[in-house]
């Protein structure tokens, strides 16, 4: 194997992923997953992304070679342009219907430890398998934890010396725990299984934990959501102090796909339009009413919701004001999937209120676009918010976001009161439903203001939010973790 020499040769990045769109995707994570290594690799890096064959990926579609080129591993065709996918393939694991949860049960698969050390093995024995030796493993979120501490113990392995992990952090509220039994299965694990040790927490085995511990770089999605995550115990799930400990994490924003995000160029939408073509917008809100059954009324605006229905995402602030939501000159569209109990509850009210709030159950990416394109404004009121994908894309979409100002969303939109000049949404600090009445009333009364309304939507368009900038953070990042010593458990 060559020496890597990162300031003569391309970074070689082998990023290790639980999803990746549009082969699997179960939230923005498969986003990041597809858009930072292309991003990457247009920075002039020798990527390769991994990522498990999940059961519902197409294989002739997307030209999976079906011969594994090495071991369990099989790929996109060798003549796929960089970033290069690899694929894990192991049915018993992943030729399933869900990528974390059973659809049938709706239950996580009981087995998920098992499933993600698979995903870590993997990743090791593809460093060896592919005699492609990459100066960085980049980890993302708990499913990849344990590669930096196999990483660890494998540096007596000269040829494995020489390469560094990082990890980031994109949603500390999931950290993979499991029962001590699974520190065994884990091998090298175990023997860091005990009180307080770097792969315990609270008795149980936290996949998180180790990647936070073992990895040689830790980063995060935003500034803000860097800040909260080492500081609250409540935002970090009772991890700051790990965090703490390893000094002060980066933050580096998120981009979108501004390719497959892009008004003035959307297949999905029957009208294209940019900043100097606004009016073109109200073609796709007609089409938006018409596709779900509301009445389409120009004079007033439609909120729009996209989201996993999750308690992450600040459901428990929208549903006690619901009905004072929909008393406003304001209709309401959600698209959304998951908890059972708020599907439900926004099904049941959508026969209450016919013309004014309607809602899809379910995982739609082309009506994700209408719903982009159409709505005037976008709802996110989260309780937390590590980066946040859904408001960049609405502004890009002249869709003013109204935004509870924590992790990411904090980073990105700035409210229009208090910014009259350079105003790109609407937002408010409170996690309380009043404190988002307030923000919404704001918004709505906004939208009688055209030229003001105007002027916010075309900043909201300006704004840049596309991955180079932080594409070239990460290789920056990339540079300082390769020039820094390997951390040191004992
Ligand atoms: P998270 O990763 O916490 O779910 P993000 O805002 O980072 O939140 O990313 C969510 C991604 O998933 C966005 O691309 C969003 O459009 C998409 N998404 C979420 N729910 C749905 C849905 N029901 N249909 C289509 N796309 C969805």
């Amino acid at each position: 194997m060559t020496k890597p020499n990162p300031e003569h040769e391309p970074l070689r990045v082998l990023f290790v992923t639980s999803e990746v769109a549009p082969f699997s995707k179960t939230g923005g994570l498969a986003d990041i997953s597809a858009a930072l290594p292309a991003a990457l690799a247009a920075e002039g890096c020798d990527v390769r992304v991994l990522s498990p064959l999940y059961g519902f990926i197409d294989k002739q579609r997307f030209g999976i070679d079906s011969r594994p080129i090495a071991a369990a591993f099989s790929r996109t065709g060798p003549e796929s342009p960089q970033p290069q996918f690899y694929f894990l393939e192991c049915d018993p694991l992943f030729d399933r219907p869900g990528v974390y949860v059973d659809p049938f049960t709706n239950r996580d698969y009981i087995d998920n430890d098992y499933r993600f050390i698979a995903l870590c093995r993997a990743a090791m024995e593809f460093i060896r398998a592919a005699r492609w030796t990459p100066h960085i493993v980049h980890c993302n979120d708990w499913q990849t934890g344990l590669v930096p501490l196999y990483l660890h113990e494998s540096r007596a392995r000269k040829s494995l010396r020489s390469v560094r992990s990082l990890f980031t952090i994109h949603n500390i509220a999931y950290q993979g725990m499991f029962g001590a039994d699974a520190a065994m299965r884990a091998g090298e694990a175990h023997k860091y299984f005990y009180p307080a040790g770097p792969v315990e927490f609270y008795g149980y085995m936290s996949f998180l934990k180790a990647g936070l511990e073992f990895a040689d770089s830790l980063n995060t999605v935003s500034p803000t959501y860097a800040r909260e995550i080492e500081t609250s115990g409540e935002i970090s799930h009772g991890l700051d102090a790990v965090l703490r400990a390893r000094g002060e994490i980066g933050g580096i924003l998120n981009g979108i796909d501004t390719r497959l995000w892009n008004p003035a160029a959307d297949d999905f939408l029957p009208a294209t339009f940019d900043s100097g073509s606004l009016d073109a917008k109200e073609t796709d809100k007609q089409a938006l009413c018409a596709r779900i059954g509301l009445p389409y009324d120009r004079s007033i605006p439609v909120i729009g919701i996209i989201s996993r229905l999750a308690a992450q995402k600040g459901f428990e602030l929208i549903a006690p004001v619901l009905g004072e939501i929909l008393a406003l000159p304001a209709q309401l569209v959600l698209l959304g999937s998951g908890d059972p109990y708020l599907e439900r509850l926004f099904t049941e009210a959508a026969r209450s209120y016919p013309d004014r709030l309607a809602v899809r159950i379910g995982y739609d990416d082309e009506f994700s676009h209408l719903i982009e394109a159409g709505a005037d404004l976008f709802l996110m009121p989260s309780r937390f918010e590590p980066c946040g994908l859904n408001q960049m894309m609405s502004m890009r979409y002249g869709t003013l976001p109204v935004v509870r100002a924590t992790g990411g969303l904090a980073d990105t939109v700035a409210d229009a009161d208090s910014n009259p000049v350079t105003g790109t949404g609407f937002s408010f600090d409170d996690y309380t439903p009043e404190a988002m009445m307030e923000a919404v009333r704001r918004a709505v009364g906004a939208f009688t203001e055209r030229p003001r309304w105007r002027k916010i939507q075309k900043n909201a368009m300006a704004q840049d939010f596309s991955w180079n900038r932080s594409a070239k953070r990460y290789v920056d990042l990339y540079r300082r973790t390769l020039s820094s010593n390997p951390r040191v458990i004992a």
